[in-house]
């Protein structure tokens, strides 16, 4: 594919707001690619990445050097180019508008292709050492040289990895789905879409030529029968028992691109399964080109057989928050397993022989930092290859307490002197899961199975590898004793799993849900503010908050919040422009688009709770922050402090109120 079609395909999906026309759209791009390279690249593309989510490679270009580059292409200066980019807040306008003005313009420009640009953007994180810099310049000067306009806004944009195109991975997904597996709908939806909806529209924008198939049980009115047979290239009319023997919806066994069914169920059903199997198999490798490769080649089958890879973090299953043991015995159901809601990090551990490799939440490899960790497992765990999970936790040598994540946090961050930080802060790990094992994937195992397998596997000896305790009860009260037992031991609360479900990878699921006492609002100050974009532009759209050290007089970070605030003066509250008109005067200095501003407004600010951080200085971060005021009546020296921050971070775990619980 030429750069240039992709990028009109790019054009495309940033004109509308409608996600079904998105997935059309990149359906179309999909199907367009020649050949599995080519299919690859469209992904990242779409993505703005330039290698698969599973290697941690950046191009390393900050909007500075690419400015540098922009000059050499350009002939423009920095400044001439600093100020459209301050004007429109997108680097990638101001590269479409000095492309077509460009002062030095090859003669003989070649046509870009769509794997080369990908390959020229790869070599820009291969590049490090004396004079990188000025290679990657030249690298990214050579390829704007050679772009048209639109291609220099698509380039700028996949450099900085945000092509604005309002495709994210859920739209990836089901696009995929969507290209290599019949697209089903059901009459209801197309009979009601076709008088009010953009069904019509994406019908007529879309279906031509296209290959259909109706369920013979399809009850459509005439003239929408006309209309699809004026726009659909074939149309087959079938039985839907028909239909439901076909084992594989994958696009070319079928020989049709629609199917029109009568009943939502097929539908509904055929969609959820296959965005799932999509998704699962990306948890599981982390690799969307590489997914879209095997539904294209391997259909449905393929999907399935994706299994994780030793030493590739997995994307973990996440679960949701209840407010009460009730409401977790609602929804999981008369027997519940509970286990403490640990306070450390979340280990993902693999171990192929007497390889172990130690990975984060966030599929950050911690090996190095938990040399103890690594060892416990070459002594705990009796199996040749698995991938397990559970939590790490700190403890006090002297009294064996458990200690708060804060602890530990410094032995993820640490990199150097690790075995003096092994010595001062010993851990343990409480295991919880397992998704691997020998060769085989364990995800479809029901969780008391899975809890089963990794009892077999873990021997317990010394107590730097457990397994998580459980109870397992349909009482409440028992239930309540069991949560209580858990704050007062120091844990964050507790978790309820259903025994009879199976690990879903990657997914905030419903069957696994953490309990966890509630919180009151904080009074901050703002250091720091980001100029927005698009509709934001000219106004602060993030705002960063910190809270006080008493002792220093410090403030130190704790999140950022851009929520809360309002668009427009009719909706009440504070706008975002009266914020940035209140901040202005205390501008202290403009670094790129971020904004570092003199402690003096104090805001409230209700959050879902605090966590532990390393990106903040407090050590803290809110969890969804959200503005409830301004409050004038304070002054910063008024604000919250870390103490009072640390003491709510540890009410969330000894609870706030009896009643909470009880
Ligand atoms: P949260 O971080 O609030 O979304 O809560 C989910 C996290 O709790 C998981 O990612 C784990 O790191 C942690 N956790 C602690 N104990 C357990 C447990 N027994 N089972 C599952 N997750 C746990």
């Amino acid at each position: 594919m030429d750069f240039e079609s992709a990028c009109n395909f790019m054009e495309q999906l940033a004109s509308t707001t409608s996600k079904l026309e998105k997935i059309q759209i990149t359906k179309n791009m999909l199907r367009n690619a020649r050949n599995d390279e080519e299919l690859k690249a469209i992904i990242l593309l779409l993505q703005g990445r330039q290698y698969p989510d599973y290697i941690n490679k950046e191009t390393g270009v900050s909007t500075n050097l690419l400015i540098k580059a922009m000059v050499k292409a350009y002939g423009y200066d920095e400044k001439h180019i600093e100020e459209k980019w301050k004007k429109t807040g997108d680097l990638g306008l101001v590269s479409e508008e000095l492309a077509k003005t460009k002062k030095q313009r090859m003669l003989l420009t070649q046509k870009l292709d769509l794997i080369y640009v990908l390959q020229t953007l790869q070599k820009l994180s291969e590049l490090e050492g004396e004079g990188s810099i000025d290679k990657k310049i030249s690298l990214i000067a050579g390829l704007l040289i050679n772009a048209k306009s639109l291609e220099a806004k698509y380039i700028t944009r996949w450099i900085l990895g945000d092509l604005r195109i309002g495709v994210a991975e859920g739209i990836i997904r089901e696009s995929i789905v969507a290209a290599f597996f019949v697209q089903v709908f059901w009459q209801e939806l197309f009979n009601s879409s076709l008088s009010s909806d953009n069904l019509l529209n994406l019908a007529l924008k879309y279906w031509k030529g296209l290959k259909l198939i109706v369920g013979k049980e399809v009850i459509l009115s005439n003239p929408h029968i006309n209309l699809i047979k004026r726009i659909a290239g074939d149309v087959r009319i079938i039985k839907e028992e028909e239909i439901k023997k076909f084992s594989s919806f994958h696009y070319t066994s079928l020989d049709a691109d629609i199917l029109i069914v009568s009943s939502n169920d097929l539908g509904n059903y055929l969609r959820e399964y296959l965005s799932k199997l999509v998704e699962t198999a990306y948890s599981l490798i982390n690799d969307m080109p590489e997914i879209a490769v095997i539904a294209k080649n391997k259909g449905e089958e393929g999907l399935k057989d994706v299994k994780p890879i030793i030493f590739r973090p997995i994307r973990v299953m996440l679960a949701q928050r209840v407010s009460s043991i009730e409401e977790a015995f609602k929804l999981l159901g008369k027997v519940v397993a509970w286990e403490y809601k640990f306070d450390g990090f979340r280990t993902q551990i693999h171990k192929k022989g007497n390889d172990v490799r130690i990975f984060t939440r966030r599929l950050e490899d911690v090996t190095k930092q938990f040399p103890d960790v690594v060892q416990a497992v070459r002594e705990c765990v009796k199996c040749n290859e698995c991938i397990i999970e559970g939590e790490t936790i700190g403890y006090d040598r002297e009294t064996g307490k458990w200690l708060p994540f804060q602890k530990i946090s410094r032995r993820i961050k640490r990199k150097y002197d690790i075995e003096e930080m092994v010595k001062k802060i010993p851990v343990m790990t409480f295991l919880f899961d397992i998704v691997y094992l020998e060769g085989d994937k364990k995800i479809d195992f029901k969780f008391k199975e899975r809890r089963r397998l990794l009892e077999s596997i873990v021997d317990e000896k010394d107590k730097k590898m457990m397994l998580a305790k459980q109870l397992i009860t349909s009482d409440v009260e028992e239930a309540k004793k069991f949560y209580k037992e858990a704050l007062d031991l120091g844990n964050e609360g507790v978790m309820a799993k259903n025994l009879e479900a199976a690990y879903e990878p990657g997914l905030r699921v419903g069957h696994m849900l953490k309990i966890k006492p509630t919180l009151e609002n904080l009074d901050l100050t703002i250091v720091a503010a980001e100029w927005g974009e698009g509709k934001r532009s000219g106004v602060f759209s993030s705002f960063e908050l910190a809270c006080l050290d008493k002792d220093t007089g410090e403030f130190l970070t704790i999140g950022k919040l851009g929520t809360g605030i309002k668009e427009k003066v009719e909706a009440g509250g504070i706008t975002f422009e009266e914020l940035t008109e209140m901040l202005k005067p205390y501008i202290i200095r403009e670094e790129g688009k971020k904004v570092y501003v003199k402690p003096s407004i104090v805001v409230e600010v209700a959050y879902e709770e605090i966590q532990k951080s390393p990106t903040y200085t407090s050590g803290f971060a809110l969890r969804f922050p959200r503005l409830i005021r301004v409050r004038d009546d304070k002054s910063v020296d008024e604000i919250d402090d870390i103490e009072r921050i640390s003491r709510i971070y540890a009410l969330q775990r000894c609870r706030l109120k009896q009643q909470d619980i009880m």
